[in-house]
């Protein structure tokens, strides 16, 4: 990323957000920042100016994922990808293409699902033999409990069938490995990434978010190291901005797991916001409970569908809430994940109680996915300030599971977006990626139509406007960086951070929306995405 000379961008129209001057026509940047907005092109002197028009397009500002994993996004993309594989005849077809253009000495693939098998049955060693013989190869099923390995990985990670492993299977079968390893086998094959991996997967993962459209990310990395790496990645980070390799803006949702680590790094120089505009050291994420689909989110009551099952806590409560005054007494946020009622109510007390004994103006403190809630829990945490980290692109899949979940009447009140913003509690929108692909488009549609392509709903009064869902992808999500003063509108004093789009997006049907593409994405006035024209 390089600044550049003063820049004229020329438009249809652009959206400003802002209420006093909504469109205009030129926006002047100078090192980044906009520094006028006109609807009359600026008398200037030609030399020291380019001009760039796009005159038949729109300009937005570009969005900002509230919550996301950029290096597993990233580690994800740099893998061959086997979702939706129909067949183990496939399957192979697409590691073959794969292991011809990766030169990698270890092919790792995710997603493969055999109820989709033609075959219906787990692929085998055997099968992956045929096609890679020369180098390990470990595919994950779906769900990443359970991968298929290769002849030369069973090999070259000494696994054999007299092995065994605790809380793990090796599969064998007449006597013969199968290639099949569940649960904690994989520990035989897993490795933590190394820095040099970690900087290509931020690098593939920003390119991508550049063509979504996305130029700044609050993203949970650290879990990607062991505790003791946690200040190596945090360098690396420091380092990709210092070196201008950064094209999205990162603010990092630490998460420490323990006190003492969560200590060592405040003693270190861990400071809220303090970084550059690329890098950023952002609030303690705190994983709380577990996941709806798995019902291991934490209920208030149990689960609907399953009378025995109430969900668990990650950590104690006790450790959460050491974790939590580690926070507020270092003047840290906390980012806390929640899905449950149960922990999201053990959450909202614990900030409320804390923030009288810790008072701090300018807190922002949030439950990041924040799905099953009541009535009483939104009033509560409008009240209190506590906003919410919500991925509406959740609803394609969960509004399948809800109502079996957690019962109808509490689903109604969940996910409910519009009643959250009635109760004046400040969304943010994201992806959680690779939980989700980070297409912020998808995630507009769901939050304006809460309806399937298929025709499937869910409670469509929860439904919130185009401006609505736009402001939680931009200028709302910046307030969670404390950033909402200089980015997230295109405004004087600004950055430029923006993109160009065909379509005007508040005018064209919601539908459409999820054939939208951006045609050029800018950072700080450089246009770092440019859609190829065939
Ligand atoms: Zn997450």
């Amino acid at each position: 990323m390089e600044v550049t000379m003063k820049k004229i961008i020329a438009a249809k129209q652009i959206h400003t957000l802002s209420p006093e001057m909504p469109t205009c026509k030129y926006m002047v940047i100078e090192d980044g920042w906009i520094v006028d907005l006109l609807d009359e092109l600026p008398i200037q002197d030609e030399s020291d100016c380019e001009i760039i028009s796009y005159s038949d397009h729109y300009i937005y500002p570009s969005f900002n994922d509230s919550h996301m994993h950029l290096v597993g996004y990233g580690a994800y993309l740099s893998q061959l990808r086997l979702d939706h594989t129909k067949s183990i005849a496939e399957l192979k077809e697409r590691l073959n293409q794969y292991t011809q253009s990766c030169e990698d000495d270890l092919i790792v693939g995710r997603s493969w699902n055999q109820d989709e098998f033609l075959e219906k049955r787990l692929p085998t060693r055997f099968d992956l033999d045929e096609v890679c013989d020369d180098r390990p190869v470990i595919l994950y099923r779906v769900c990443g409990h359970i991968a298929v390995v290769n002849s030369f990985a069973l090999k070259h990670y000494s696994i054999n069938k007299d092995l065994v492993v605790a809380g793990g299977m090796i599969d064998v079968e007449d006597g013969v490995l199968t290639g099949i390893l569940r649960e904690n086998a994989l520990s035989l094959v897993s490795r933590s990434a190394e820095l040099e991996d970690i900087k290509k997967y931020i690098l593939n993962a920003q390119k991508q978010l550049n063509a979504y459209g996305i130029t700044s990310v609050q993203t949970d990395d650290l879990i990607m190291v062991s505790k003791e790496r946690h200040e190596a990645l945090l360098a690396l980070f420091r380092e990709m901005s210092h070196k201008n390799m950064l094209t999205v803006r990162i603010y990092q949702q630490s998460q420490f797991f323990t006190v003492e680590n969560f200590q060592k790094h405040i003693d270190l120089g861990y400071v809220q916001n303090s970084g550059d505009l690329f890098f950023k050291y952002g609030p303690l994420k705190i994983l709380a409970d577990g996941s709806l689909g798995a019902r291991t989110a934490k209920l208030k009551s149990h689960y609907h569908d399953d009378p025995n099952a109430q969900g668990l806590l990650i950590h104690s409560e006790n450790e959460v809430l050491k974790l939590m005054e580690c926070a507020f007494e270092n003047n840290i946020d906390v980012a806390i994940h929640g899905i449950g009622d149960y922990t999201i109510q053990f959450a909202v007390d614990a900030i409320k109680s804390l923030a009288t004994k810790y008072p701090r103006q300018d807190a922002r403190n949030a439950i990041v996915h924040c799905q099953i809630m009541d009535h009483k829990l939104m009033r509560e945490m409008g009240t209190h300030n506590i906003s919410a980290l919500v991925q509406p692109v959740f609803l394609e899949y969960d509004m399948t599971i809800v109502k079996n979940r957690v019962g109808e009447s509490l689903a109604k009140t969940s996910y409910a977006y519009k009643s959250m913003l009635n109760y004046g509690i400040k969304l943010g929108f994201g992806s959680d990626a690779p939980v989700e692909d980070p297409n912020p488009f998808r995630s507009l549609y769901y939050a304006i139509t809460r309806k399937r392509p298929d025709g499937l709903e869910y409670y469509t009064d929860e439904s919130v406007t185009f401006d609505e869902a736009l402001r939680a992808f931009t200028v709302d999500a910046a307030y969670f960086s404390h950033e909402d003063h200089f980015k997230g509108r295109l405004l004087k004093k600004h950055l430029a951070d923006f993109i160009v789009t065909r379509e005007d997006l508040r005018q064209i049907k919601p539908m459409e929306l999820l054939n939208v593409r951006p045609t050029a994405t800018y950072v700080g006035g450089v246009c770092v995405y440019e859609e190829k024209v065939m």
